[in-house]
Parts: structure tokens; sequence; C-alpha cells
């Protein structure tokens, strides 16, 4: 460590940062063991994207975690910040195929899965580093020894194991059903990676014929292509219009194929004409209509969204294209009625936009309604608090509409799904190993789906699988369930719900006690960052220039929780600002310790004044203060009063207040007193910010006197209840109010900053001059005051004086002395002037009809409030000059 005795004379975070945070991790500060002695204190990491990239909103959501898991370190708690990587299945092979198209010239068409997953491999082992490296430059104190992966093998055996607990409970079953699915991706997606937007479209009359007769029905369609895989037609049962059309047959234009024609609640007569087509390959609602009805399923489009064979003479067209084709052809044939402009919602891919495409196909499901009830009741209860509490409407809209989760995916990448299909019958073997022969036939002739889970699947066990469940262990009994989730509102389905009712299911156990949501991080106009905005913060450069430490109090300053904040660069000045003001306080501090040695003082005999009670009981005050807002939660508050002491009461007053003692021979007692005073004080500043400024608190603290290796271990303040006196602070109150009064005045008269001046203080409340007479040496250093008087019945008044009154107490500067009369009143007279040259100028203005008929209501009413503040600031001068005069 560096011996020098203070630090250095600026403070320059690149200096500190580096070097504090590997000694913490080699010193083995973040590592958590299961410790009977303690209690835990748990938050799993919300994995970010192995492939990924450091963002804000990660600093922002790293920096809350960070907060709380150092505070409760330093409470005593065995605290446990598990970080880890997720493998994202989408968006890393995304990834791996466009580098591999690139590069070789491949595609996934092209190589095995072995080989695909071995380069896929390769591409997490290249860049999986980078998000972990960049996460540690943000100060993250998580255990790094723990470090899990979502498809490392302990994950891979959770997943095994949840899926087969699932299948064999029937809760996992597999399907024919309805999906989105994304033709460019080629992939399933989940209905939430389904995003909706309102587009311009078309909606498409059609004639059916009625077989035998040569009468028609129209039926309104935005997507005419889809006609070619119609299997019936549906009206709602009360539609009067139509009853006489129920059983009938229609014929499908074109293709000419013969359906029938249903009554299902589901149509909404007001729609269209009343009459819907149903095609229930591809179309959700009408895979419905299409189950109650039994009708045939017929697959018209595929996975790369061309027509497929069932689509006669359209067979290998693109989709747009057939659409196209078949228009013309309903015109040629006179059975396209009309067109009509309809704005209506398209689903698009999250990942790509592409337009989704509806499919029927056969995919492994999750049963939702058993599992649902026990999460939401978790939230119900108060098991599992969303903070701020309006979240769980969210939660509960979203649980108790849940569908069945579609989880499987036609990707590589990821946990292939444990089911093993029999060639030689129909068995399906669903096993945590894989099997040698079928269970049925015996036949070693076994093929595993070729599928692979949602991510979500693996990261739904993430609170208990980073713990090595399904396996009975240590750290699973003493570490889980955690304490609190931090995370983005974005996924509070995706995965928040998940993780609750995965949990439940396998661990009889809420995975969190609270679930802290945040905002986004916007830009400093409030819009959402993003790359074609080019308006996005690299939290990486901020940190580079300005330092860790000032990133993360820009962050939570002004946040609340819940709500989003925006990045503005003066916010980013005033944490550096503040970050230069308490290195320099320190430095100061250090600068007037040389001889002060804790192990010699005796704390019995120290000789504390009115301002060091008062700030030793503002101190405790805000311990007890910060401690409550950080269990609320609150931590945009908890920034703003520990920049308020730090800024206001410790530097602009207590430093200030105390300098002349300071100044005192070496062994006095008033001296010794203040020494330690300010010691303990910028001791517990250190410890109360170190959770947010983790770097440049630990720098300033190895220089401070005292015990201990670092301010990580070090002891969280505790209120001292006995120190905090309601009595010292009103009185301190009272003579700061009369110091800044004084020092306002002599701002307003431009008196020299140096000048020593004269005082009267007068009032009618006895108490109110005795606490001015206590503070006469305050008021004196503060306020350049050398001559005080202090009475209760001022006998004359001194003819040329400023006043003011403040606290019931008149205070009275006697100007000669303090200014030069002549000077001032000639400067005085000159501002006088001025003022009414504007005055006039402003009448002119506004005497002139063309102004004011013609300009811009805003230049008009401009000018009014010109002349209105002229005319205020000419009264002030004038009764200031009065005053001289006299
Ligand atoms: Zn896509
Ligand atoms: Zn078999």
């Amino acid at each position: 460590m560096d011996k020098q005795k203070n630090l250095s004379t600026t403070y320059d975070p690149a200096q500190v940062e580096d070097k504090w945070y590997s000694h913490w991790k080699e010193h083995g500060y973040f590592q958590a063991e299961a410790n009977q002695d303690k209690e835990p204190f748990t938050i799993m990491m919300p994995p970010p994207n192995v492939t990924g990239q450091l963002h804000i909103g990660h600093a922002l959501d790293h920096t809350f975690q960070d907060i709380l898991i150092r505070w409760k370190r330093m409470q005593g708690y065995e605290a446990l910040w598990l970080p880890g990587t997720d493998h994202a299945s989408i968006a890393t092979e995304v990834k791996v195929v466009n580098k591999m198209r690139e590069e070789e010239g491949l595609s996934k068409d092209d190589i095995s899965r072995e080989e695909f997953l071995e380069r896929a491999w390769d591409w997490t082992e290249e860049y999986g580093d980078t998000i972990t490296n960049q996460l540690q430059q943000l100060g993250v104190s998580c255990d790094w020894d723990r470090e899990r992966f979502t498809m490392d093998e302990g994950c891979n055996q959770a997943v095994k194991e949840a899926f087969v607990q699932l299948y064999e409970e029937g809760l996992i079953y597999r399907g024919d059903y309805i999906v989105n699915w994304c033709p460019d991706c080629l992939t399933t997606l989940s209905d939430i990676e389904v995003e909706h937007e309102e587009q311009p479209g078309k909606l498409y009359h059609i004639k059916y014929q009625i077989k035998n007769s040569n009468q028609y029905i129209v039926v309104a369609t935005t997507r005419p292509e889809t006609l070619l895989g119609d299997t019936a037609i549906a009206v709602n049962p009360a539609d009067e219009r139509y009853q006489n059309l129920l059983g009938e047959k229609v014929i499908i234009p074109i293709v000419e194929r013969e359906i029938e024609v249903v009554a299902d609640e589901y149509v909404d007569s007001e729609f269209g004409t009343g009459l819907v087509k149903v095609t229930p390959a591809h179309d959700p609602n009408d895979f419905e209509i299409g189950e109650r009805h039994d009708l045939e399923v017929i697959k018209v489009i595929d996975d790369q969204a061309r027509m497929t064979a069932a689509a006669g003479k359209y067979e290998g067209l693109d989709r747009y294209q057939c659409r196209k084709d078949l228009i013309a052809d309903l015109k040629e044939a006179n059975l396209l009625e009309k067109i009509e402009d309809h704005e209506h919602s398209v689903g698009q891919c999250y990942r790509c936009d592409t337009t989704v495409e509806p499919l029927v196909s056969k995919q492994w499901y999750v049963a939702m309604e058993e599992l649902a009830k026990p999460a939401i009741e978790a939230v119900r209860n108060g098991a599992t608090n969303f903070v701020p509490e309006r979240f769980d409407k969210i939660y509960f809209n979203w649980m108790e509409n849940i569908r069945d989760w579609c989880i499987s995916r036609q990707l590589w990448w990821g946990h292939r799904i444990p089911a093993w299909y029999c060639q030689d019958c129909e068995q399906v073997i669903v096993s945590r190993e894989e099997p040698e022969i079928c269970s049925a036939c015996d036949s070693s002739n076994l093929e595993q789906d070729e599928d692979v889970l949602d991510t979500w699947f693996s990261s739904g066990l993430w609170p208990f699988s980073t713990l090595d469940w399904p396996e009975d262990n240590q750290d699973l009994d003493y570490f889980y369930p955690t304490d609190v989730l931090v995370t983005g509102r974005d996924i509070i389905f995706f995965w928040v719900a998940r993780m609750i009712f995965m949990a439940l299911k396998f661990t009889d156990k809420t995975p969190f006690e609270d679930v802290y949501i945040h905002g986004l991080v916007r830009d400093a106009q409030g819009r959402k960052m993003s790359k074609s905005l080019g308006n996005g913060i690299d939290p990486l450069e901020v940190i580079e220039e300005v330092g860790c430490d000032t990133l993360r109090m820009t962050l939570i300053t002004g946040n609340t929780p819940g709500n989003d904040i925006r990045y503005r660069p003066e916010k980013v000045e005033a944490s550096r600002n503040f970050a230069n003001k308490l290195w320099n306080a320190s430095r100061f501090v250090l600068m007037n310790l040389d001889d002060f040695d804790l192990n010699e003082l005796d704390n019995n005999k120290l000789d504390y004044t009115l301002a060091d009670q008062w700030i030793l009981s503002r101190l405790n005050k805000k311990i007890k203060r910060v401690t409550e807002l950080l269990e609320e939660y609150q931590f945009g508050q908890v920034s703003q009063e520990l920049y308020d002491f730090v800024w206001r009461e410790f530097c602009d007053w207590y430093i200030e207040l105390i300098k002349p003692r300071l100044y005192q021979e070496d062994d006095s007692l008033e001296r010794q007193t203040a020494q330690y005073v300010i010691w303990f004080v910028l001791e517990n500043i250190l410890r109360l910010l170190h959770p947010i400024m983790p770097f440049i608190t630990e720098e300033i603290w190895q220089y401070l006197p005292g015990e201990g290796e670092s301010i990580m271990l070090a002891q969280w303040p505790v209120v001292d209840k006995s120190i905090i006196n309601e009595q010292v602070e009103s009185e301190m109150q009272v003579i700061m109010e009369v110091i800044r009064s004084i020092r306002n005045i002599r701002n307003e008269m431009q008196v020299n900053p140096g000048k020593e001046i004269t005082a009267i203080l007068t009032s009618d409340v006895t108490e109110k001059l005795e606490i001015i007479q206590m503070g006469q040496d305050y008021i004196a250093d503060l306020a350049k005051v050398s001559e005080l008087e202090v009475t209760e019945d001022l006998e004359t008044r001194p003819e040329q004086a400023s006043t003011a009154i403040t606290e019931k107490i008149e205070i009275i500067l006697p100007l000669a002395g303090m200014v030069d009369l002549d000077k001032e009143i000639v400067r005085l007279e000159e501002e006088i002037e001025e003022m009414e040259f504007e005055i006039k100028r402003a009448e002119g203005k506004l005497n002139n009809d063309g102004f004011v008929n013609n300009a811009p209501e805003h230049l008009v009413e401009e000018e009014r409030q010109k002349k209105e503040e002229y005319t205020a600031k000419k009264k002030q001068l004038e009764e200031r000059l009065a005053s001289l005069k006299t």
C-alpha cells in the first residue's frame, strides 16, 4: 500500500479502480460460504447474454445489485451475489450462423448438428468473457468463483430433471398446435416474443359460391392466400342473416374445394360481412374453431413462408407473391367484390422484424393452469413482493390469462429436448439419461428430438439450478430462497413469472422475497436509447472518462423504483463534482490529522462544542434515514441524502466551523476534539457512501487512521439514538440562518469578501439572543464580523445600515466601514439609470400598436415581463439608495 500520508492532489479514478478491484478479488472479499453463525443474504444476477456487450441498462441493473450486496455484507450478512451468463438460444445461434456464412460460406444445411455446436461453443468461449470482464469495470462484488452459465453441466442436469418430472406428472405434453413461426429465424416464438404493430393493410371481400346454387356469400379477409387452406366458413349462431346457410356447403374460389358452414360463438357478427373463413393451419383462433368442429387442418404455407403442394398451382410461391397472383385470378374470375383499406395489427418477430406466420406443427408444451395457481397465490399472499407494488397487476394479468407454454425451439444451440422416438414403434421415451433401447419394443433404433428448449426454460430454474439443484446440498439449504431479484420491467412475464412457478413446483418455495423492478435509462430528451437513433451511452466510455463511481452515482441520482431515468450530462457533471468535493474535503481532513493518534485518545476527556454535537446528531439521523431508504429500495433518495449531508452540512458548514480549532496548538484539547470528530464523521460518511461509490471510498479510507483491511469489510454504521439532539440542531439552525443572512447582505452590497464588518443583532426573544451568544465565534468566523453586538434593547439605530430579519432576530449591519458610501451611491445611481432606460425601451415597444398586434404573442408577453422585472429592480435599487442617503 501507498505509505504517503495524504491523497494525491486530484482524484484520478483510473489510478484507483483497477487496483482496488483486483485487490478485493484476490483477497476473496467477494466470496460467500455457508456460515451458520451468520444470516445469508442472496442475490442471483440476472444472467446477461453470453455473447452480449455491456450496455447502460446492465450498468443500472448491476449498480443496484452491488449497492444492496455491499450494504448487506457490511451489515454482517453472509452476502452471496452469484453471477452468470445466459446461452440465449436465438441470439447466439443467429450470430454463429452469420459468422459461418461470412467466413466459411456455409449454412446450417451444409454441416451436421455436432459441427455446428462445435462452432457455437468456440464462439461462446471466445466472446463469453467479454461481458463478464466488462461487468467487473462496474465494480460489481459478485462471487466469481461461483460463476455459472445456463448451459453448463449443472444447469443441464437441472433442466433434464425439471423436464422429466413435469412430463411424468403430465404437465409437459407434445401436440399439434398452432405456433408463432418466424420464417426468417426458422423457429417458433412464444406469444411474448411477437411484437404487434398496427399497419395499413387491405380487407379483401371474396365471393364463395353456395353449392348447387348460383348464389354467393361474401367473406372478408386480410390474408386472402390462406383461403387455399380454408376448411370451413363460420357464422355466429345468433346471426339471423345466415340461419339458412348452416349445414350448407360452399365452394372455395379458384381451388373449388367444398367446405361446410358452421356456427361458432367466436365469430363477431359486426366484423366484415359476419362470415368468417376458417383456416385452422394458419390462425390461432381458427385453430380453436377447428378443434371445436373437428375440422381438417390443411397447411398451405411452409416453414420458409412459401406455398406448399396443398396450395395447388401456387406451390413454391412466396406468401406475398401468392397473394398477388391469387387476387389477380380472383379478379379475372369476377370473384372479388371489393378491396378496402384496413389498418390492422401484424405480429412481428422481436428479433428480426419478419412478419410472423402462424403455423400448425408438433411442439412440446408446458400445461400452465396447475402451475400458475400457486404462483398467483404466492404474490397475493406476499411471499414474493413486487417493488413498486403496482407491477403485481401486470403479473396477475398475465398469469391469470396464461396459455400453455410452447417450449420447443427449432434451433441447435440450447438444451436439447430429452425425448427419444422409437423408429420401430410409436414409443416416446423421456429420460434423464440417453436410453439404449425402446421401453416398449426393445428396439435400439432410437432418435432424439431435434429441437432445443426455449431459453427461458433454463433461466426459469436459475435461482436454484445455480445452487446445484436437484442435488441436495448445504449451499442450497443455506442461500436459497434468495432475498431479492433486481430486474427491468420488460421481462416480468418472460422471466420473473417463470422463475416463480418453476421454483414453487420444484422447491416448494418462492425463489425470492422481493422483486425490485427498475425502469429504463433514457437519453436527455427522454427518448429510448437505440442504435438507429445513435443516442446510446456506452457505460465503458463513461467509466474511462469520469470513473465508475461517478457513473454509479449518476445512474441512481433521481431514480425512483419502477420509473425510467434520463441520462443528462449535467447529472454526470454533478456526480463528478461530488466525487471531487469528497476527495478535497478528505485531503483537508488528512492534512490536519498528521499528529492524530486514535490509540492515545481518551474519548471521555473530549470537549464537544455545539458544532461537534450538531454534526454528530446530524450524522446519526442520516445513518438512520439512509438505512431505512435502502430497506425500501429508494436508491435515488439515498444518494440525495448523502449528497446533501456531505456537501452542505459536512463541507460547507462543519469544516468551516471547526477550522479555527484545528489551527490551534498541537496538543490542545480543543484541537484534539475537533480532530476526533472530523475523523469520526468522515469515516462514517465513507462507509455510508461505500455501496454507491466503492472505489473512491476505499482509497480515502485506506489513508484514514483506524483498524481494518478494507472498507468492504467494515461494519455498516449503526445509529446511536442517544447522540441525536434536537435542541442542539435547532440552536445551530438559528446560528446558521444568521450567518447566511449576513452573507447575503454582504453579497448584495458587494462587500469585499475579506473585509471584517460590524453587526448588531437584536431580538425580543431572550432565548434567541442566548443562542446567538453561544454562537458568536461561529458568526465572527463565518460571516467575517469583527465587532458583534447582541442586545435586547437597541437604544439608537445606526443611521445608514442594511437590515434583515431571520428567526425572529433583526440583523443590522452599519454601512459605515462596510462599503465606501460615495462609491456605492454612484454605483446605485448608474444602475437605476440603466433600469430606466430598459423600462422606456420596453414601454416604447408595448405602446407601438404595430408590435403589439403583429408580433407573436410570446414576444409581446416577454416584453411585458421585462418591463415588470425592471420596474421591480429599480424600486429595490431606489430603496437601497435611500437608505444610504439618510
Ligand atoms: Zn425472426
Ligand atoms: Zn419401440
